[in-house]
Parts: structure tokens; sequence; C-alpha cells
């Protein structure tokens, strides 16, 4: 339970808003949704499942989630094999404490400074939570991840979408000057969905001249991937930022589920309130600090990603599809210069499930990097279908809000 006034206070209002609202959603949920908002039939409804392939043949290629088709590494897997026969008990061998303290000395970090969460979508949504409120906004980009947004929708805090520039990047003149009473700016880095880089000197001059009161929340779930050079040292430095890790991505531990909220002891209490002091999984602990260990992983994961991406990005430029943006990312944009729903539809039809269409872009498909020979049968299906004819793209209104409630329902078949 909550100690100080202050937690017990976002405690009760917590509780006051989970009363009222939808749990908070991420990237599994979004990428089911998408899929099954192009099926016909059945009934719209809210779901919060997870699985993203439900029903689909085996041999179904995956890559409307960002995931990782490499999995958790041969360490992580050996750690988690290791600890199964302790899983009655909880945490009992301080496998949390050793997963921050090997945290905190590769970050330069003091361990107050790092929180485990299952995943990184439960501290983006409780940062938001607790940094914005009717009357202090989130600011994000346009398009950017949804999650940050779903958060402030439930905290009735206003919404600053801002463009990104010519470059497919974060604004950062825009951002903090989108919202005057802004609680929360989101910068994603890697930008999902686009893979593009906002660099470490626009995020420090961002720090310097965001609202006052205001906290900037760096989002570096993709950073690994990347050449983006982290903002961590200012967490180290006390600023007003929380960075966000996840090890779902380069780790490839999406379904073993663990994240990190680096920030100074303060900020993390604020968001801690939320979670309750949940205990972690002892799997999910030992499998994330097997994966800070292994040193040659991260190299390694880049490259091989990196490479398909080049070689999938590199095939689409050829045949004269348009790439947006300069991807450092396990995941691109294309634009299909038609409506996309139709394309992720006709897509699912030759068992390839492609990432979903922002309402800014609504032309354009999210791409996530599979393996090399998933990329193979995405090229087929997608020439296929970029040779058919299209049907008529409809006029559609730049209007977030019917894709964010597109995203929290699905149609159920009945
Ligand atoms: N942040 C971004 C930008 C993401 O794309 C995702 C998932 O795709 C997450 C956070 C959350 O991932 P997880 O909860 O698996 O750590």
């Amino acid at each position: 339970m909550p100690t100080s006034n202050t937690s017990r206070r976002n405690f009760l209002r917590y509780a006051s808003l989970t009363a009222a609202a939808a749990p908070f959603l991420g990237e599994a949920h979004f990428a089911r949704a998408a899929q099954l908002s192009g099926q016909v039939g059945g009934k719209q409804q809210e779901v919060y499942t997870f699985g993203v392939n439900h029903g689909l043949p085996a041999d179904t290629v995956l890559i409307n989630a960002n995931e990782n088709p490499l999995g958790p590494c041969r360490s992580a897997c050996e750690a988690i094999g290791g600890i199964v026969h302790a899983g009655g008990r909880y945490d009992i061998y301080n496998h949390n404490e050793i997963l921050i303290n090997t945290v905190a000395s590769q970050m330069g970090l003091k361990p107050d400074y790092v929180a485990v969460y299952p995943g990184s979508s439960e501290p983006l949504h409780y940062t938001v939570l607790a940094f914005t409120s009717p009357s202090r906004g989130l600011v994000t980009g346009d398009p950017s991840y949804e999650a940050p947004m779903m958060g402030a929708m439930v905290a009735k805090a206003a919404i600053a979408r801002v463009r990104l520039t010519a470059d497919y990047a974060h604004d950062p003149k825009g951002m903090v000057t989108a919202d005057p009473n802004a609680g929360v700016i989101y910068i994603c880095n890697p930008h999902n969905p686009t893979g593009t880089i906002t660099s470490k000197k626009d995020i420090l001059w961002m720090l310097e001249n965001k609202p006052k009161g205001s906290i900037l929340l760096v989002d570096e779930a993709y950073i690994h991937l990347s050449d983006a050079e982290s903002v961590v040292d200012q967490v180290a430095a006390g600023k007003d930022l929380i960075v966000l890790r996840t090890f779902s991505k380069v780790y490839g531990m999406a379904g073993i589920r663990c994240g990190l909220a680096l920030g100074r002891p303060d900020l993390l209490r604020k968001i801690e309130v939320y979670n309750g002091g949940n205990a972690m999984p002892v799997t999910a602990l030992v499998a994330a600090t097997a994966s800070l260990n292994d040193s040659g992983l991260i190299a390694e994961r880049k490259k091989i990603i990196g490479d398909t991406r080049r070689e999938t990005i590199g095939w689409l430029k050829a045949n004269n599809y348009k790439v947006i943006g300069d991807s450092q990312s396990n995941c691109f944009m294309i634009d299909t210069g038609r409506k996309g729903k139709t394309v992720i539809t006709a897509m699912q039809d030759k068992g390839v499930i492609i990432g979903r269409t922002w309402p800014i872009w609504p032309l354009a498909v999210r791409i996530s990097v599979g393996t090399p020979a998933e990329m193979a049968k995405f090229r087929t299906a997608f020439k296929q279908v970029m040779d058919s004819t299209p049907a008529a793209a409809a006029a559609e209104v730049h209007d977030p809000t019917p894709h964010l409630q597109d995203l929290r329902t699905a149609r159920i078949s009945a």
C-alpha cells in the first residue's frame, strides 16, 4: 500500500480512473485489433485479448507487432530452464535486485534509479497517468506509438499531436511549444512507426526548453537496433525525464515480459504507486539478466535485423515502392498509394499479417522486420497485392479518435 500522502492521493486517483476506464493497452493489443478490424461479419466489441495469431494457419507470416522472431537468446533460455524448479516461490533469491544491480552498473546509474516491470507498457501507461491530468496535457508525435494517448484518454488529459519533421523525425520545437501546460512530452527514439531517429542534441534541447513542471518520457524500446544515442546519462544527471527500456525487442522476450523505467527516485515513486509493487515472474528476471550479460548479443542481432531490413527496403525501392523515412529499427512504413486498410486485408488473405495504418497517413502501412524467409514471403505477397487494381480510395478524415477507438475494439465472430 502507498505510504506517503502523495502516493495515497495517486492511489485513490488510480482507483477511480480504473473503475471507469479501460485497462492499459500496448502493441500486442493494437496489432490484434488492427488485424481484426479488417474482417467482415461478427460484431464489434471491446476486447482485451493479447494473442495476435488466433486461428491462423501455422505458416502465417506475422510481421505486425514489431516482435523479434529470433526469440530469447540461448543464455536467457538456459536461465529460464534453471529457475523453473523454484517457480513455486516468489523471488526468494533476489533476482529482482540482481537485475537492478546489473542494469545500474551497465548504465552508470544508482540502483534506486532503476525500476523493473513486466514489459515497458506498464511504466509507459503509469507515467502518463501520473504526470498528466485534465489540467496537464500529453504531447506526442503524429504519427506515433498510440499507447501514451490511450493513457491520456484515461487521465482525461488534452492530447497535442505534433507532426513529424520533413525527415519524419520528432519536431523538438513544435513539441515543447505545443502545450504550455504539458505534463508529459513523449519521444519514441527510434520512432514507432517510422524507425527514424531523434538526435540526442535535440532531446537535450527539449529537456532545457520544455514547459515548467513537465517531464520527457523517452521511449528507447528500439534503441539497440539503431545508432541513436541514448539519453540514460540524463537520468544519471537527475534531469526531468523517465527513460523506458524493454526486453521485448532486441532481446526477443515479448512473451516473457520484462521492461525498465529509469528515472530519479522521486519520479519513479510517482509511477510505482500504480503497480502496487507486484512481484515479477522469476523467469523474466533471470532471462533479462542473462541477456544483459551476453556481451555479443546486441551487435549480432542489430546486424541480423538490420541486414534483413536493408534488403527488404532495397527491394521495395528497386521496385519503385515508396518507403517513408530512413528506418533504423525493426519496422518501417510504406506509402502504398492506396487505402492502407485494403492492403492489410489483401495481404492477410495471402497469409502475411502486416501492421496497421495511422490516421495522418491512411495510405501507409507499417511493416515489422521478420526473418529473411518471412520477408521473402512478404515480398511475393506485396507485389501480387500491389499489381492488382486498387479499390477506389475513400476520402479519410485526419481524426485520431476513431483510430484510437478502433484499437480498443475488434470484430468478434459471435
Ligand atoms: N514502446 C514502444 C514504442 C513499443 O513499440 C512497444 C511495443 O511494441 C512498447 C513500448 C511496449 O513493449 P513491451 O510492453 O512489450 O515492453
